[in-house]
């Protein structure tokens, strides 16, 4: 393979990456570059190599709220998931957990389980990472990830890394004010100490919870729409008639209505139009004016 990106790199570049292959929808083209850094200075490397090719680039990290347009990124994603490191020291009450913001959710709150840490457990079954959870400010259960974080390692725009406390960052429903050039590298969590077998049972709790409400079993964004004061918005999606819509191959799930699921080979076109239409629909029979919770990249109109 020829040598690609700058010297003494670890982490692996493609060119002209599928996207489908690295969001959760499993649609759209491809990304000018993908790169994967191993470390934080192959990140520093990465991105400033990105720069100077005068190429935008986004953040990636298990794409699971992230749609990609069918005609790609002419762009870099830098794709944080190897950077995943793991490690807690005890305080008096618990321990303070830092999470590499490429660690998955799912790891980490495995570790904290085995460990008898809790406060993350509610959130057992997000398929992010911790990056893009705190970037999307990811809750269920009633709780959030930004419910017991006490700071942040962030790489700014200009390739300078800094810790931001808590109180510095806003979070709110589903969003914070992480700008999209600012890299999350760390996040650092105070757990309390508890029992790890009613740790293990919140996380079954939550896990069957998910099952039984979720098309789990087939690719998709998660919900696609936000919910509004309180109110789910599948109600109002069900209440337009929109429940196992589909066009092409793309469908509103018959199990939670606020999902699109990729029933094979959909294309991002199929996606988005659908997407179009249960918002217009869902205006016109309710009044509603739906929100996307998912990100959607490379689109234009
Ligand atoms: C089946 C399913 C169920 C889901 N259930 C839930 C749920 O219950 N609650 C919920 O909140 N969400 C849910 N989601 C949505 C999604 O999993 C969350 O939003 C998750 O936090 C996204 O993490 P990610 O690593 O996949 O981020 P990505 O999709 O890769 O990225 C999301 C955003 O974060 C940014 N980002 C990612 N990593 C970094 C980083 N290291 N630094 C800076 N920016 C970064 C990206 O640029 C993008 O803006 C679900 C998704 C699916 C597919």
């Amino acid at each position: 393979m020829p040598h690609m990106g700058p010297h003494g790199i670890k982490g692996a570049i493609m060119k002209d990456a599928p996207m489908k292959k690295f969001t959760s929808m499993g649609v759209g083209g491809e990304a000018a570059f993908l790169c994967c850094p191993a470390n934080e200075a192959d990140l520093t490397r990465m991105v400033s190599w990105l720069r100077k090719k005068r190429l935008p680039l986004r953040f990636l990290g298990n794409g699971t709220n992230v749609i990609v347009a069918e005609g790609g990124l002419g762009m870099g994603v830098v794709r944080l998931t190897a950077m995943h490191g793991f490690r807690a020291r005890r305080t008096s009450s618990g321990a303070l957990v830092e999470a590499g913001g490429g660690a998955s959710l799912k790891s980490v709150i495995g570790k904290c389980a085995v460990r008898g840490l809790s406060g993350l457990e509610s959130l057992f079954g997000i398929p992010g990472t911790i990056g893009g959870a705190l970037k999307m400010n990811a809750g269920s259960f009633g709780a959030s990830i930004s419910d017991c974080l006490v700071s942040v390692r962030v790489m700014n725009e200009a390739g300078k890394t800094a810790r931001v406390g808590r109180r510095e960052i806003e979070f709110g429903y589903r969003t914070s004010s992480f700008s999209d050039g600012e890299c999350i590298l760390k996040g650092t969590f105070a757990l309390r100490e508890a029992d790890p077998g009613i740790i293990r049972a919140e996380m079954e709790r939550v896990w069957k919870e998910r099952l039984a409400k979720h098309p789990m079993d087939m690719p998709s964004a998660g919900s696609i729409f936000k919910n509004r004061n309180g109110e789910p918005c599948w109600r109002s999606i069900d209440r337009a008639g929109m429940r196992g819509f589909r066009i092409g191959n793309a469908a509103v799930s018959e199990k939670h209505p606020n999902f699109i699921v990729n029933l094979g080979g959909a294309s991002a076109f199929e996606v988005k139009r659908l997407i179009e239409t249960v918002k217009q629909r869902v205006a016109e029979a309710t009044g509603v004016a739906l929100e996307e919770e998912v990100e959607l990249w490379g689109f234009h109109g």
